[in-house]
């Protein structure tokens, strides 16, 4: 894929270590003081404005109706097929190539296109249709199963054998930025009776990554594992909030429901499947076989650094945990493969989370329950406070790149900050 070619180069200059060099070109919607919500792709500092990419008649070599960049989703653009993503990630390559004198040789078309990051705000970038979230990290899975269950048989018998998940809510979806009080609900300590009601005591992040559907299917229709690329628009970052005393209480026998609706967040720019394309690497080792529809084949595991940062209300960064995406067990093609195995139909926007993603060292665990194992090692903060959940006043910031041939591809920020309960 030729916008992926490490050598190129763009005339928008992007720093060192920066998210989004020329090769990454991630679509989100964003508006500015006089600009309604739109399309833009990220490069370097600045946004480039797709709608007024379109308005300068850059596009015009391609059939796609200009409308689909001047909407408050990317709904519309990703609807239009992954051949048509595919020709605008590569004109948006060729445009800002070093090179090319189209748009950077032109001045009022340049300044017009092309808007500083801090002059936007970025807006949810799809409409989400319908969430999943899946349990597919098994350092996680296994952490999880020692806390609770059997340290010897951590994991239960149907893990290896189907990615677990469950149907989540979609209206609580929000975009990085975002602020939500701490959720209320029922708690019941192992030590007492009868359950009471109260602003949760154990508040949770989950460091998770969500893919966005591209393709919708009928119902009746099945995904196969060789399929699903094709259904694949992009990845974000996805902080997917959760209240461990209600969930505890409540999950049996249907599962999570109040402990993880409340609140989960995306990062804004939606990093392309063809962009991730260069840094994907064996999957894990499956052992025992999985039936033969969730059989795959190639290297459908991707490597991407992912970090998890707690802001207290000092405002100091305290960097909790190091993970990444290739400790997942099962794969988006996996997962997607197995969500419509039995003909459920997905449509374009829909987000499937990860699941919780740990790796298999103290240090890499994903959430505050595996990083202070139930509470039980406090994490000291920089400010000299200490932590076993999180508090009010907190923020939990995620962060994501993947890098390899000098190349380094990110995410942007995944941040949200928790307000006292309501
Ligand atoms: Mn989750």
């Amino acid at each position: 894929m030729r916008a992926n070619d490490p050598a190129l180069r763009s005339w928008v200059p992007v720093p060192e270590g920066n998210d989004f060099p020329i090769q990454n070109l991630p679509f989100g919607i964003f508006r500015t003081k006089n600009r309604n919500p739109r399309v833009g792709v990220a490069i370097g500092d600045f946004v480039l404005d797709l709608a007024a990419v379109a308005e300068f008649g850059y596009f015009d070599s391609l059939t796609l109706d200009k409308k689909v960049f001047s909407q408050n989703t990317l709904n519309a653009f990703i609807a239009t097929g992954q051949q048509n993503w595919r020709k605008v990630r590569d004109r948006v390559s060729e445009l800002l190539d070093e090179k090319s004198q189209a748009l950077q040789g032109q001045k009022s078309a340049r300044q017009n296109c092309l808007i500083p990051m801090s002059d936007v705000e970025m807006l949810m970038p799809i409409h989400v249709p319908d969430y999943t979230d899946f349990y597919s990290s098994i350092d996680h899975a296994t952490n999880m199963g020692k806390m609770f269950r059997d340290p010897a048989n951590a994991l239960l018998p149907n893990w290896k054998h189907i990615p677990v998940g469950y149907h989540g809510r979609a209206s609580s979806i929000c975009v990085s930025g975002t602020s939500f009080h701490r959720p209320k609900g029922q708690l019941k300590p192992a030590d007492a009776e009868v359950p009471t009601f109260g602003p949760t005591k154990l508040l949770d992040f989950e460091l998770e990554t969500a893919f966005v559907i591209g393709k919708a299917t009928q119902l009746g229709d099945s995904v196969t594992t060789a399929e699903a690329q094709d259904h694949i628009f992009g990845m974000v970052l996805f902080n997917d909030w959760s209240a461990r005393d209600i969930q505890s209480w409540e999950y049996v026998p249907l599962g999570p429901f109040l402990s993880k609706n409340f609140c989960s967040v995306a990062s804004p720019w939606i990093v392309t499947m063809d962009a991730l394309e260069p840094f994907r690497v064996e999957g894990y080792k499956q052992e025992p076989k999985v039936l033969p529809y969730l059989e795959y084949s190639g290297n459908k595991n991707i490597d991407i650094n992912l970090e998890v940062l707690i802001r207290t209300p000092d405002g100091t960064e305290n960097s909790i945990c190091r993970s990444n995406y290739k400790y997942m067990y099962w794969t988006m093609e996996q997962q997607l493969a197995h969500h419509t195995v039995n003909g459920c139909n997905i449509n374009v926007g829909d987000m499937m989370a990860s699941g919780t993603i740990s790796g298999p060292e103290e240090g890499s665990f994903g959430s505050m329950m595996e990083i202070t194992w139930r509470g039980t090692k406090p994490l000291k903060m920089k400010d000299g406070s200490e932590r076993k959940f999180i508090n009010d006043g907190d923020a939990v910031i995620i962060r994501g790149y993947a890098e390899k041939n000098g190349v380094r591809i990110g995410f942007g920020d995944c941040d949200s900050t928790v307000l006292p309960a309501k």
